[in-house]
């Protein structure tokens, strides 16, 4: 049978075509080929390859492959082919995105510029003659004896070259064409930091790494497979999880572990959560390798087309041994990986939400498996799935429980905002006593405060000012979700419905209500209270300019600011030694929203902002205001206790199937038209019921917590299964056997994270 390839070819509208693969040519998915189209000659790169489909159909051969070795290593296609049987995405679309169009188009290729290589110094009569008729020649051949080469822009551009014509035609110099690298950072200097001592607890984490790295090598040489003489499977490594509290000194842990790997001839890739947010453990690695500069790439969304080319090709040809980057690096194309490092491994961020959806950590534990290399996860608040993993023996667990500059974890109060709301007759309190006494006194001695708003509430849920109760849903323990057009309460999971009370079903106060306030509104209260304080303010609006996040950070750092607020994307990693008081003013925000992960994502948002203050001398305090002060979250956050708050949490998990004991799917359907809308997912849901595996449970179509977006209407399906591809298979089944409407668009989310 003859085999055909899927080429994306080169160019603005990045067309897909099928061509046959002439006999004996090695094409193989992220080759570069000459193919006819139309007819011209184009350029492309192969997606897929496979058996055709139809017979009698010709299809035109492939031209010309360009290069034999493709754009990206063999584990990385076979890292595609499980993301499309896992995911239910077409392998076209995955490997579009794994080799980015600047990646593989040639209008990016290499750039190079002139340079002037000394051949020769004239000598004697010729030298003299030189110096007197033709002296600019001769300042040029001084300078280029003085300094090597340089480029002939270096030495004056187009004023220089008829000298330079001059000098290569006495055979003085030599003009070459020569790639230049186009650096991201270039311009800036990174001082080489000297390792820390590692305290027990790191050299013991330090020491497992290496061991699995130690083991993995030893694994991949012929002939040691069979160590073990009971078993023929080499000794396996497991995916270590660094569970560290905040301090700890993880990164100094990934640091070491990665210069082990480079010591034996091994690449390293590390993910962190978001580049910009996250610019400490990026520099963290630029700084401890500084002596390796070239061997270092940073991968991220900033990169202009031409540094991504290079930075890529790089890493292809194994000259850039260490790459740290976002979530999409998981597909940077590193020969001999020996280390993979997820930093910060709970962080939401490693969610692809644009298609091809995605988990870059659960790419990164796949990928490793496929390698044969060793991963860690690192985080002071786990992912319940991987701590899950942990438990049960398929991960390692590896803990950090002190911090490593010995300091104590920071002490914090919660503030009852029941009280505080009834105290200044309001109906709503903002800024309680006890956090403004706290930021004032804080502020009096020298130290700065970092104050957080989680604004992402996407969906509103009802709450009562005066007893924090939540109107909540009898069969899914979720909040229900106010629909004002409606004047309903719903439940986005199981559909229930309730009408909205007049006043709270268990105080009977009349004042439960739907008032907040965001970032803005909070700024302007901070500026009357504290008058004399410099505040600034950092949220999605004002980062949305160039710089401003990257300058007010540092703005803070050199204590040029007093009181940061924030949303939480300043809750993330930063380390501000000066920082003695945090505080969260209002815990509930993330907390009552209709997402399992809710209770999960408050205890990681308030344990990682804990972990913002006290890092330097002074002891750290933080303060918790919340209308629910008894919730589980907050209180196992406020007692630094993860093991009991994964306890509480895994049993509500169990009960109800949510992960980690299953696997949770969405299916969307979106369209303009409404009624169609859910017309498509209703008939949809009917033909996923009929023959339905027994692994699966099906919810039933809903609209969307947030119902309509960008002009479109949303309908969700949850789908749960504890065998993940069979559901997906199943989906892929009904979606592949049913015709719906052009103008209804479905999206199927695998594992999804986002469920507004
Ligand atoms: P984590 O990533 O676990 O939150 P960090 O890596 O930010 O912790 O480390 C916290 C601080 O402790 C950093 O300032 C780091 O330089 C310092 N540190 C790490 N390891 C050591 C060590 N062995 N001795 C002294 N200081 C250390
Ligand atoms: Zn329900």
């Amino acid at each position: 049978m003859s085999t055909v390839a899927k080429v994306l070819i080169d160019g603005p509208s990045e067309l897909i075509f099928d061509y046959s693969i002439p006999d004996g040519t090695p094409v193989v998915p992220g080759c570069r080929v000459r193919i006819p189209l139309q007819r011209r000659a184009a350029t492309g790169t192969v997606l897929s390859t496979g058996p055709a489909e139809e017979a009698g159909f010709r299809l035109k051969p492939i031209a010309e492959l360009i290069d034999p070795e493709p754009l990206i290593t063999p584990n990385l296609i076979k890292l595609a082919g499980w993301m499309a049987g896992y995911y239910g995405t077409p392998l076209e679309q995955i490997m579009r995105s794994l080799l980015p169009g600047a990646v593989r188009q040639e209008t990016h290729s290499a750039k190079t510029r002139a340079v002037v290589h000394l051949v020769k110094m004239p000598e004697g009569e010729d030298l003299d003659r030189l110096s007197r008729r033709a002296p600019r020649q001769h300042t040029i051949l001084a300078l280029l004896e003085a300094t090597g080469p340089n480029s002939l822009t270096d030495l004056g551009g187009g004023s220089v070259r008829p000298s330079i014509k001059a000098l290569e035609q006495g055979g003085y110099v030599e003009v070459r064409q020569e790639a230049v690298r186009r650096d991201p950072d270039a311009g800036e200097e990174f001082l080489e930091s000297k390792p820390h001592t590692l305290n027990p607890g790191q050299q013991s984490a330090f020491e497992a790494i290496c061991q699995a790295i130690d083991t993995s090598i030893a694994n991949q040489e012929p002939g040691t497979r069979n160590q073990d003489p009971k078993s023929d499977r080499p000794p396996s490594i497991k995916p270590i999880l660094l569970h560290g509290v905040t301090g700890s000194g993880k990164t100094e842990v990934y640091l070491q572990a990665a210069q082990h790997a480079l010591d034996q001839s091994k690449s390293v890739l590390v993910l962190v959560p978001e580049i910009a947010l996250t610019p400490q453990t990026v520099n963290h690695f630029k700084s401890r390798f500084a002596s390796l500069q070239d061997q270092v790439a940073v991968l991220h969304s900033h990169l202009s087309q031409g540094e991504r080319f290079d930075e890529w090709h790089r890493i292809r040809k194994g000259e850039a041994r260490i790459v740290v980057g976002a979530r999409s690096a998981i597909f940077a194309p590193l020969p001999d990986l020996g280390l993979l490092v997820v930093d910060e491994e709970h962080e939401n961020t490693y969610k692809q939400e644009n298609p091809p959806k995605y988990h870059g950590r659960d790419l990164a534990v796949v990928r490793a498996g496929m390698e044969g290399c060793p991963i860690v996860l690192g985080s002071a608040t786990p992912a319940l799935e991987s701590f899950n993993n942990a438990r049960s023996g398929k991960y390692q667990l590896i803990r950090l429980n002190e911090r490593a500059d010995g300091a104590s974890l920071p002490l914090i109060r919660i503030v009852d905002m029941r009280l505080e709301t009834r105290k200044q007759k309001s109906s709503l309190a903002i800024l309680s006593d006890r956090l403004r006494t706290g930021i004032e006194s804080r502020l009096a001695d020298g130290g700065q405060v970092i104050l957080f708003l989680n604004r992402r509430g996407f969906a509103r849920s009802l709450q009562c000012p005066a007893c924090g109760h939540v109107c909540g849903c009898q069969h899914c323990a979720l909040p229900l979700t106010y629909h004002r057009t409606e004047e309903r309460l719903m439940c986005h999971l199981c559909g229930y419905q309730a009408v909205v009370p007049r006043r709270c079903p268990k105080c009977n106060d009349q004042s439960i209500n739907l008032q907040g306030y965001g970032t803005q509104k909070v700024e302007e209260v901070l500026h009357a209270v504290f008058p004399k304080a410099r505040i600034a303010r950092l949220d999605a609006d004002t980062a949305r300019k160039k710089g401003v996040l990257r300058d007010t950070l540092r703005a803070f750092k050199s204590r040029k600011i007093d009181i940061l607020l924030g949303t939480q994307m300043i809750a993330k990693g930063l380390d501000f030694p000066n920082v003695t008081l945090a505080g969260i003013l209002n815990a509930d925000l993330s907390l009552h929203i209709p997402d399992f992960r809710a209770g999960e994502r408050t205890f990681q948002l308030l344990t990682q902002v804990a972990g913002r203050a006290g890092r330097g001398e002074m002891e750290g305090e933080v303060f918790i205001q919340t209308f629910t002060p008894h919730s589980p979250s907050i209180q196992f956050a406020r007692h630094h206790d993860y093991d009991g708050f994964a306890d509480q949490e895994f049993e509500f998990r169990r009960q109800f199937g949510y992960p980690p004991f299953g696997h949770a799917a969405l299916l969307l359907a979106k369209s303009t038209h409404e009624r169609l809308a859910e017309f498509t997912l209703q008939n949809l849901h009917q033909r996923l019921e009929k023959d339905l595996p027994a692994s699966i449970s099906l919810g039933v179509p809903n609209a969307c917590p947030t119902p309509k977006t960008h002009g479109q209407y949303r309908f969700q399906l949850l789908l749960r299964s504890t065998t993940p591809r069979i559901l997906t298979r199943h989906v892929q089944q009904v979606l592949s056997n049913t015709t719906f409407p052009d103008e209804v668009t479905l999206v199927f989310d695998m594992d999804a994270y986002d469920f507004g």
